[in-house]
């Protein structure tokens, strides 16, 4: 589903040259939550840039639902990123757009037509349990509502594939917990695969399946969370 294979990212030439990942191999599976934890500069942004197609390695391969993406024109790309929906620490919502408006947004740059878009965007607020704040505006919004119009947002292109960069990491325990829920509802129904950076191990405990430990561009260590958890 998610395969990279000998990933290097670099940054900078010369002097200034910063390999920010070092020969990463990694292979999520279909309909599997893997995690990625890791310290402030260990990779974990380039990782997931490298996944959402924003970043080029400077070598390896990147395979997305078995397309290599380094094989594809610019037209092609622009397909295989609506199977990839994204969600944020900081949301990311547009303040000058009301919930139905922000959920709507990557169905409009799709040019879909009106009367898919509302449909599509109603369905998608009920499961994230919004429908009655379609007109309200991010600011009317607390945390947790804000991250399940993310969520709403991230699956109007019915991805195969949810990245969650810190999706939680802004969010009080009470509500990072609902929001775990809605994500481990989203891929019993949907059967979507889930990559998640996190510095958060109660994040990983709660709904990883797999975590990845990053240090420094490279991963150390690749652990069943079962294991992860378990006293030796
Ligand atoms: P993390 O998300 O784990 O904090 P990053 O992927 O952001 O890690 O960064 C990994 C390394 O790459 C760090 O040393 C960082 O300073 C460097 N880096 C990240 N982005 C850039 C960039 N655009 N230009 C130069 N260096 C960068
Ligand atoms: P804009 O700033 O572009 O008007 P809006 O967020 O107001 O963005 O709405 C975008 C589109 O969604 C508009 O076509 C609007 O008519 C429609 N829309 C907005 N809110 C609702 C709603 N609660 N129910 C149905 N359609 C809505």
């Amino acid at each position: 589903m998610i395969v990279l294979e000998n990933i290097r990212k670099i940054y900078g030439s010369g002097t200034e040259q910063v390999e920010a990942l070092k020969s990463i191999t990694l292979n999520v599976k279909k309909g599997e939550i893997y995690g990625v934890v890791g310290f402030s500069g260990a990779g974990k942004s380039s990782l997931i840039r490298c996944v959402n197609l924003l970043e080029k390695p400077a070598s390896g391969k990147v395979l997305i639902n078995g397309v290599d993406i380094q094989a594809l024109k610019p037209s092609e790309l622009r397909q295989q990123r609506k199977k990839i929906g994204m969600i944020f620490q900081q949301f990311n919502l547009l303040s000058s757009k009301t919930v139905f408006g922000n959920v709507a947004m990557p169905l409009m740059l799709d040019r879909r037509p009106g009367e898919e878009i509302k449909k599509k965007v109603h369905e998608l607020l009920t499961f994230v349990g919004l429908e009655d704040k379609a007109g309200h505006y991010p600011e009317q919004l607390s945390g947790g509502q804000k991250q399940r119009v993310g969520i709403a947002r991230a699956l109007a292109t019915n991805p195969s594939i949810l990245l969650c960069d810190e999706a939680t990491s802004a969010l009080d325990p009470e509500t990072t917990s609902s929001v775990l829920a809605l994500l481990k509802k989203i891929r019993a129904d949907y059967g979507i695969t889930i990559l998640m950076i996190t510095h958060e191990m109660n994040v990983i405990r709660d709904i990883c399946d797999r975590v990845a430990v990053l240090d420094d561009g490279r991963i150390v260590e690749e652990e069943s969370v079962l294991n992860l958890f378990s006293n030796p």
